[in-house]
């Protein structure tokens, strides 16, 4: 470990800042500043035109540019996407989690509460009789998901919806969590609720 004195070290902000240097034509600014507007011009023309015409049932093959029209129009995710928790379940339909506290534990904002009990079968040994996640607190690191060792926390939902007039009703609980929900990374079994479809 090398013996660095914190105190005295310096950031010099200047350096990190790549230096482009500009020619005759930028240092006259207005060609530049005229080249923009053309460009952004253009641009908006060629849009306009086209939305227009498709708008009138023509020009179907162009495709300007596109603004999702949230929410009826979602855009597409990754299958990586970390969007909302679920709860997975066994074939029974119950909870695979087992309550061994892993992702509590490692959760780095401290938004998981577990209050784990006896399980009524006892060849089980444990399960959560409460199992909450307040997604206000919640960074989306993942580490929940990657700790659990029963598979039992996902985070492929795709449900990136996460805000409410009541801030109470974003603390999850474990019936919330088990609800079955999709979006494009969530397993085929799990079939899209009617909202996402709508
Ligand atoms: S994603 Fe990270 S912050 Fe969110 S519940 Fe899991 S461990 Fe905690
Ligand atoms: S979700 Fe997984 S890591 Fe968290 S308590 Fe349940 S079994 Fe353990």
């Amino acid at each position: 470990m090398p013996n660095i004195d914190y105190a005295k070290l310096t950031v010099d902000y200047r350096t990190s800042v790549q230096k482009v240097e500009m020619g005759l034509w930028e240092k006259i600014y207005y060609p530049e500043i005229i080249r923009g507007l053309s460009i952004t011009a253009w641009h908006f023309f060629r849009n306009m035109t086209i939305h227009t015409l498709r708008a009138f049932g023509m020009a179907r093959e162009k495709r300007g540019a596109v603004t999702y029209q949230y929410p009826e129009e979602r855009r597409p995710v990754h299958r990586r996407y970390r969007g909302r928790h679920r709860l997975t379940k066994k074939e029974d339909g119950s909870e695979r989690c087992t309550a061994c506290m892993l992702c509590e534990t490692i959760c780095p904002t401290d938004c998981i509460y577990i209050t784990p009990e006896e399980h009524p079968n006892p060849g089980v040994e444990k399960h959560p009789r409460q199992y909450q996640i307040d997604i206000l607190r919640c960074c989306f690191c993942g580490y929940c998901v990657e700790a659990c060792p029963c598979d039992a926390i996902r985070m492929d939902t795709s449900v990136m919806e996460l805000s409410d007039w009541d801030r109470t009703r974003l603390v999850y609980d474990k019936e919330y969590l088990m609800r079955d929900v999709a979006g494009p990374g969530a397993p085929p079994e799990y079939a899209p609720p009617v909202w996402w479809l709508k």
